[in-house]
């Protein structure tokens, strides 16, 4: 799975969801178990529960027999957008469900709004940064990268409601910063607020969403 890729065939819990189970119980069908997606295929086979739930599935559907000819979306084309339209929509659902239970922090926001106007830009000679874009939801990593090189060291902060999760130096001449999400505990699913300012005070901040399962 690429990273930061959403997945769309398996739930949070890592089992799979209703479209990796019929994913696979179409694939039994079709007899192209071999074309499944990797991780969906050995998940199953080390999976007594998603086993059991497919096999009914398969039972249930010997009932209607399925015309061979017929085109399906996955297994008759697998490089087809399939896979891309199926995760933005999962994308955009998720993301919903994170705005909505997300713990904003009046004062962040406020700060990204003030940012965003005319006069705040033009009176500005802040850092220019490309992302994360405002509003974007990361996962397993986010990746900060400058428009140029940054020309002074600055420090980097990010913070979510129940405080500051992250603090790192950004020397000069860094292009690219990346934080890994690898410890849950301290990105769980949520909002976050980062904030850099280097050493003219010149202050940028920001906001992204995490989904770590
Ligand atoms: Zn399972």
């Amino acid at each position: 799975m690429k990273k930061g890729q959403i997945p769309i065939f398996f739930e949070a819990d890592k089992h799979l969801n209703a479209a990796g189970r019929m994913l696979y119980t179409e694939a039994v069908q079709r007899d192209k178990i071999d074309l499944l997606p990797h991780d969906v295929y050995e998940h199953v086979n080390s999976c007594a529960e998603c086993s059991a739930e497919i096999l009914m599935l398969v039972e249930l559907m010997e009932e209607e027999p399925i015309d061979a000819n017929e085109q399906h979306p996955f297994f008759n084309n697998p490089n087809s957008d399939y896979f891309v339209s199926g995760n933005l929509a999962d994308i955009d659902a998720l993301l919903e469900q994170i705005k909505a239970d997300a713990v904003q922090i009046p004062l962040y926001e406020n700060l990204i709004k003030e940012q965003l106007t005319a006069s705040y830009r033009s009176s500005s000679t802040g850092i220019q940064i490309l992302s994360p874009q405002n509003e974007h939801l990361y996962q397993d990593e986010v990746t900060f990268t400058f428009a140029e090189p940054t020309s002074s060291p600055s420090t980097l902060i990010v913070r979510n409601h129940q405080g500051q999760v992250y603090k790192a130096k950004i020397p000069a001449n860094t292009l690219h910063h990346t934080i890994d999400f690898q410890s849950a505990e301290k990105f769980p699913t949520g909002v976050y607020y980062w904030q850099m300012i280097d050493r003219s005070r010149n202050r940028m901040v920001g906001k992204f969403y995490v989904f770590t399962s």
